[in-house]
């Protein structure tokens, strides 16, 4: 097989220790509650931020409230394409002390330092699409886990 130099930087599947976490968190979160397409970080890709992307399919709850010093990305993107602006569905996501309602397609800006978390995936009218994403190689290892709302 030829190496080329930037074929490792198209990111495909998932690693085996991230899909065991994911089975884990599934069920305490429901089975079949979301399915993630795509995970890395520097630890499985040396050189790669974290990132990771997938699908919320069900009804479902994340109640880990957790704060870290590097800014975050979220993205909610709904899946009707008549509608793109359209969520397709209602989370809610605490920021600080606020929760907010999510109705619409958005990216969520999360600043280094704010607690966020608790993200509750109340109405799934149609499949949603989620990624996020740190400037940081690691996602995990920084994060602490505040509280469970
Ligand atoms: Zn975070």
């Amino acid at each position: 097989m030829s190496e080329t130099k930037y074929g490792k930087n198209i990111i495909i599947g998932i690693p085996d220790k991230i899909k065991e976490q994911t089975a884990m968190s599934q069920e305490t979160q429901g089975e079949g509650s979301s399915k993630m397409v795509v995970y890395t970080d520097g630890e499985y890709n040396p050189g790669v931020n974290f990132v990771t992307a997938g699908w919320v399919l069900k009804e479902s709850v994340n109640s880990m409230i957790h704060d870290h010093s590097h800014d975050e990305y979220l993205g909610l993107f709904g899946s009707d394409t008549d509608h793109p602006e359209e969520l397709c569905g209602e989370i809610e996501i605490t920021l600080g002390d606020e929760k907010h309602t999510i109705t619409k397609s958005c990216v969520i800006f999360i600043p280094a330092g704010v607690s966020h978390g608790a993200i509750k995936n109340k109405k799934v009218d149609k499949p949603i699409f989620y990624f996020a994403t740190t400037p940081t190689p690691s996602f995990s290892k920084e994060n602490e886990v505040l509280s469970q709302d």
